[in-house]
């Protein structure tokens, strides 16, 4: 399967070939990306100023090409009904997926820690599209991020018992 990256709204172009490249090397399919679009306005509340994560994702799945994930890259914060903030949110069913910027930098927060947590949220939403739950192993890829101190101790790749899982 390959990936296709699709940027949401105004993301800078420099961390998104980063991103591509970085999602490449931990996954080892061919990654692309898409022109951007803007930030759907029916998944976007503007009282909140957050987009929920379910509806982002229907509105990018018509975007998906057969035989591709697509990966929705936001610098809008998301929420999910249950949930005050998500980094991501995966559909398998849609092989649909989107990840949040927001809460990844911010003041004090270099470009490359930046980059290594995109990464990380990107890979895990990506091995959720392929099926993959939640694991326990702190350190690995598929662990669930509550908070940045999970995603900053988690690694970029998959454990022992995740990666034969990776298709
Ligand atoms: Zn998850
Ligand atoms: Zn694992």
């Amino acid at each position: 399967m390959d990936i296709v990256l699709q940027p949401v709204g105004q993301i800078d172009p420099g961390l998104l070939e980063a991103l591509r490249q970085g999602l490449c090397s931990v996954i080892g399919y061919s990654v692309s990306i898409n022109p951007r679009i803007a930030v759907p306005e029916q998944a976007y509340d503007a009282a909140r100023d957050q987009c929920l994560a379910d509806t982002l994702i229907e509105e990018l799945y018509p975007l998906r090409k057969k035989g591709s994930y697509l990966l929705g890259i936001t610098a809008v914060n998301l929420y999910a009904t249950d949930k005050n903030f998500v980094f991501g949110e995966a559909s398998p069913m849609m092989e649909t997926a989107v990840i949040s910027l927001y809460l990844l930098g911010g003041p004090g927060v270099s470009k490359e820690l930046l980059l290594e947590r995109a990464v990380k949220e990107a890979v895990h939403e990506v091995g959720h599209l392929m099926g993959m739950d939640h694991c326990d192993n702190g350190q690995c890829v598929m662990h669930f991020s509550g908070s940045l101190i999970d995603t900053d101790v988690k690694n970029n790749y998959f454990c022992a018992n995740c990666r034969p899982r990776l298709l």
